[in-house]
C-alpha cells in the first residue's frame, strides 16, 4: 500500500531531501544499495505528513529540499528556512577556520586532539595522521574525525586548507 515518506538522501550530499508517495517495499536504503539514508514513518495523507513532521511551507533555501523541522533544532532551521543537512554545512562555514580543523579533498575533517583513550573512543580507531596546513602548520594526532563529503550545495564555501602527508612512523 502507497503511503507518503519524508527521506533524505544518502550522506546528507547529492539528494536533497524529499517527500515520497511509495509502497514501503520500493524505498531502497541505502544498506540495500538505494539512495535513502534515513525516512520517516509513513502517512495516509500529505497533510498530515507535513503537520506531524513540521514541515516548513518553503523549500530549502540552499538545495531546494524539504524543510522538516521535527528536530531539537527545528526553530533554527525555521528561521533560515534551511534543511537539516545544510544547516549543518551552514554552521560549519564559521567553524572551518578553526585550528583543529580542515578540508582536505573535499571532506571535513576535525582533530580532537591525540589521546590516550583506547582505540575504539578515537577517530578513524586511532590510525595515525600527519597533516599540513596551507599556512604552514603541521599537526599530527591519532584522534582524527571526518564530518564527510562536503554538500555539493556548500563545497564552493570550503576550499581546500590543508593536505595530508605520509606518516613514517606508527605510535605502538
Ligand atoms: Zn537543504
Amino acid at each position: 500500500m502507497k503511503r507518503y515518506y519524508f527521506v533524505v538522501g544518502y550522506n546528507h550530499n547529492d539528494k536533497p531531501s524529499e517527500i515520497l508517495f511509495e509502497d514501503r517495499s520500493n524505498v531502497k536504503m541505502s544498506y540495500q544499495g538505494g539512495e535513502v539514508c534515513s525516512m520517516s514513518r509513513g502517512y495516509d495523507t500529505l497533510d498530515e505528513l507535513k503537520v506531524k513532521e513540521k514541515i516548513t511551507d518553503n523549500p530549502c533555501c540552499s538545495c531546494g529540499g524539504i524543510v522538516i523541522t521535527n528536530y531539537t533544532n527545528g526553530q533554527v532551521l525555521r528561521d533560515k528556512n534551511l534543511c537539516f543537512s545544510c544547516n549543518f554545512w551552514d554552521e560549519k562555514i564559521e567553524e572551518q577556520h578553526k585550528p583543529n580543523k580542515f578540508v582536505i579533498n573535499g571532506a571535513f575533517y576535525s582533530d580532537g586532539g591525540r589521546s590516550n583513550k583506547p582505540n575504539h573512543c578515537l577517530g578513524f580507531g586511532g590510525a595515525e595522521f600527519k597533516i599540513e596546513t596551507f599556512d604552514g602548520r603541521i599537526i599530527e594526532t591519532n584522534n582524527l574525525w571526518c564530518a564527510s563529503k562536503i554538500s555539493k550545495y556548500y563545497i564552493d564555501k570550503f576550499p581546500d586548507n590543508a593536505k595530508f602527508c605520509k606518516v613514517e612512523k606508527f605510535l605502538k
